[in-house]
């Protein structure tokens, strides 16, 4: 079953979750503010129901948010890692595809297959892969729909779980700059902010934590930022990584900035990792849709903000990939 709105998926899903007993709650690889938000808050959330849960994603909290109370209990998946046997439901949040939780995915197979799985989710390229499934493309964030989930089933807003939820909401809209900061989303900061939110705290963890590392290399991509057209990008590879000792964290800096130069239509970054493949981070302006670009290469996201791997090296994937996004973005002013 595929719900679009909280206010249609908010009773089924209380129904499923009602007789279940151990949850294992699961969010993607390199998880965002959102991704921890999400496990965080609906994982107080059903513990005050009663439930026992079990919090899981498939590599480390990053650095900026594991100051959130409760972040310290979101375990990162390590190899051949048993997991409760006991548990009798599995909720996915804020993720596209299950291919997003990549080891546990690729190890946990069986385990998850044998057990009802719920997404809920804001990914427009969400596919629809759980037993039952809320995916809003219009959501801001996977924590305003958990937001609104929570309050549908009456929950207790404590500080911590309105931290967690306005960590999210906050981190995904870029501080409610991004066209999904919709009337709701600020709604649901706003109550979340009476819920006593420590929104003081997400500031200082999101907005003023950054390592001198990562200026470093900032520093450094940005001085063989190239242009064409409409289309601004740069590259972090492996070497400047090393120069710098900045942690694979770091490229968000140069994806954030590149996006913040206004005289283009779309920006990209290509980071070179450990393996040799490439990740790339498309954002984009209205009407450019770099999802659909990235899903050319099997990738995912949102039309403003999407991401994909590339193969190949990264003096490869640079040609190929900035040809498919200039043809984005005329294809856009057409
Ligand atoms: P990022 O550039 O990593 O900040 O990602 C931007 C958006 O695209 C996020 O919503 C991600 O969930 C999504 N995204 C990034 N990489 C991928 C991928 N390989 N497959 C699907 N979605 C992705
Ligand atoms: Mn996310
Ligand atoms: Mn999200």
């Amino acid at each position: 079953m595929m719900y679009t709105t909280v206010a249609d998926a908010a009773a089924p899903l209380r129904q499923i979750i009602a007789g279940k007993h151990h949850i294992l709650v699961i969010s993607h690889v390199n998880p965002d503010g959102d991704a921890i938000g999400s496990v965080v808050g609906l994982g107080l959330a059903l513990e005050q129901q009663g439930h026992q849960t079990t919090w899981l994603v498939p590599t480390p909290v990053p650095p900026f948010a594991t100051r959130m109370p409760g972040a310290e209990r979101v375990q990162s998946y390590s190899q051949d890692q048993r997991l409760p046997a006991t548990v009798d439901l599995v909720i996915l949040v804020d993720t596209g595809d299950v291919q997003r939780i990549t080891s546990i995915w690729e190890e946990q197979q069986t385990y998850l297959r044998a057990r009802p799985l719920i997404v809920i989710d804001h990914h427009v390229t969400n596919s629809g892969e759980g037993l039952c499934n809320l995916v809003d493309p219009l959501s801001s964030s996977t924590c305003e729909l958990i937001y609104g989930l929570l309050r549908a089933w009456d929950v207790e807003f404590t500080p911590e779980l309105a931290t967690a939820l306005l960590f999210g909401i906050t981190t995904d809209t870029q501080s409610f700059r991004t066209s999904n900061t919709t009337p709701s989303a600020l709604r649901a900061a706003a109550d979340l902010l009476e819920q006593y939110a420590d929104r003081e705290a997400i500031v200082r963890d999101v907005y003023h934590n950054t390592p001198f590392t990562y200026g470093k290399l900032l520093a450094l991509a940005l001085a063989e930022m190239q242009r064409a057209g409409d289309v601004v990008w740069t590259h972090v590879s492996q070497e400047m990584q090393r120069i710098t000792g900045a942690d694979d964290e770091a490229g968000s800096e140069v994806t954030d900035y590149l996006a913040g130069l206004g005289e283009f239509k779309a920006s990209a970054l290509f980071k070179e990792r450990r393996d040799g493949t490439v990740k790339v981070s498309f954002r984009s302006n209205p009407p450019v849709d770099v999802a659909s670009v990235a899903q050319q290469w099997g990738g995912g996201g949102h039309r403003q903000a999407a991401g994909c791997t590339i193969m190949q090296p990264l003096s490869d994937a640079e040609p190929l990939v900035i040809a498919a996004l200039l043809q984005a973005v005329e294809g856009a002013q057409r």
